[in-house]
């Protein structure tokens, strides 16, 4: 983990927020690739949950709403971890992270742990000049309850009835007690939910099936390891009391198994808390049989901060091999997915000092540009390709003297190391096919 933390900051992808203050823990910015990375993470969810079902609507709730929101949820009452503090060095544990409770496992100091006590993990602001419990906001633990009380905003202007789902991709913040592993525990993060209603017609755990089915799907789409990647089943005790079914998305990180992703049969219960709470009716009235009915609820929630990790650290490897020479080398490569990749063909100049091939390097590469990431370098060829593998971007395309008179060009791929000289006028084709 530390190797790929290093190399997330040295080729920008992940850095410390705040870091020339020392940084603030928890947080964390995207780099030039990094924020493209995550992109490509948050469009590839979009693209399967939103755009490619006719029976899924997009949406963008606020991010603080009404305080009751969080009543109804549970979150005000019961969205705590437990923690416990070391009274000598003052760190703070997570209660059920710690084995033993008689030693600090910092400072080791004897009997110097408190009681445990509920904290709870929502951010609190102020809205508006007031600074009294009355203006008291939270900045939401999760987008889902954005969509609960819009539910019927949604169906009735989106014309969707029941099955349909809503989804939306936002930031959530929770003071986690722990917060690290990179970006895998933070304060600040994105998370990506949909939100499926179904009628309640026996058909509700066929329906949670299929959506366990597509994500399955997808993971795999984008070339997660399987071995590494596990969808847990929980127990009835593990689940929520109004929980039917529910399912944990894993991924084995170097220190161990996360999760990514829940998958849950929510019943009736979100939007049975509001309807009480607030006196409004969330219910679908359905035409056709002249009734009302509240839906029950399928729900996918996934954080793209860790689902970006995951692709990370998937992709990462330290791969020996012995050149034509007989000399072993060693080369760290991201094994991005092609539509993953941050860039997704890089074009070279083998010269930097010599017009001709840069003005042709240049020319491909504004050609390429509408179409993919692309990004243009010149130098040393062996060091050009070493960062491109860190970065992992899927191909190389290095324009030579050889090139100038016969028009074609080198293209790398970056797995095989395969070279092959390929005609200028088919590159686009070539790289079309490919990626
Ligand atoms: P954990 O048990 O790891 O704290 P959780 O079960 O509380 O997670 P959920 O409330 O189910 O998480 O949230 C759905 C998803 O949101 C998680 O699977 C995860 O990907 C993401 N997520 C939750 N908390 C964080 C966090 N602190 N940092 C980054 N992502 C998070």
């Amino acid at each position: 983990m530390e190797e790929i933390a290093a190399l997330a900051k040295r080729r920008g992808f992940i850095f410390q927020s705040s870091e020339i203050y020392g940084g603030l823990g928890g947080f964390w910015d995207y780099g030039p690739l990094g924020s493209v990375l995550k992109r490509n993470v948050k469009n590839a969810w979009w693209r399967d949950t939103v755009e490619l079902r006719d029976d899924v609507v997009g949406f963008d709730s606020s991010i603080i709403m009404h305080p009751s929101i969080w009543k109804a949820s549970g979150h005000v009452d019961a969205f705590h971890d437990v923690m416990i503090d070391c009274k000598v060095c003052k760190h703070r544990f997570r209660a059920d992270h710690l084995a033993d409770r008689t030693k600090c496992p910092d400072c080791g100091s004897k009997d110097s742990l408190t009681q445990p006590r509920n904290f709870n993990l929502m951010m609190r602001t102020w809205v508006g000049p007031m600074e009294d419990t009355s203006a008291q906001a939270y900045l939401r633990p999760e987008t889902a309850q954005g969509i609960f009380v819009n539910f019927k905003n949604v169906y009735q202007t989106a014309r969707k009835r029941p099955p349909f789902g809503i989804a939306q991709i936002g930031k959530s913040f929770r003071n986690e007690i722990t917060p690290g592993n990179l970006t895998f525990r933070q304060r600040e993060f994105e998370q990506a939910e949909l939100e499926y209603f179904v009628p309640d017609d026996g058909n509700d755990m066929a329906a949670f099936q299929e959506w366990v089915e597509r994500r399955k799907a997808w993971y795999s789409n984008y070339g997660i390891a399987p071995d590494r990647l596990r969808f847990y089943e929980l127990t009835q005790e593990e689940r929520p009391h109004y929980a039917k079914a529910g399912i944990d998305v894993e991924y084995l990180f170097p220190w161990g198994w996360g999760e990514l992703e829940s998958i849950a049969h929510r019943g009736t219960y979100d939007l049975d808390a509001h309807m009480q709470l607030s006196g409004k009716d969330l219910r679908f009235f359905d035409e056709a049989a002249k009734r009302h009915y509240t839906p029950l609820l399928i729900e996918s929630s996934a954080g793209m901060d860790r689902t970006t990790l995951t692709f990370l650290v998937d992709a990462y490897e330290r791969e020996r091999s012995v050149d034509p020479n007989g000399k072993e080398t060693e080369r760290v490569v991201l094994r991005f997915h092609p539509r993953i990749a941050p860039v997704q063909a890089a074009i070279f100049s083998l010269a930097r000092n010599k017009p001709e091939l840069v003005e042709r390097a240049r020319g491909i590469e504004a050609a390429l540009r509408p179409a993919y990431r692309t990004q243009y370098d010149e130098g040393n060829i062996g060091q050009l390709y070493r960062r491109q593998d860190e970065i992992g971007t899927p191909f190389c395309v290095t324009v030579d003297y050889e090139g100038l008179d016969d028009g074609t060009v080198t293209v790398r791929e970056r797995d095989s190391m395969r070279q092959e000289r390929v005609a200028g006028d088919v590159l686009e084709a070539f790289l079309r096919e490919r990626l």
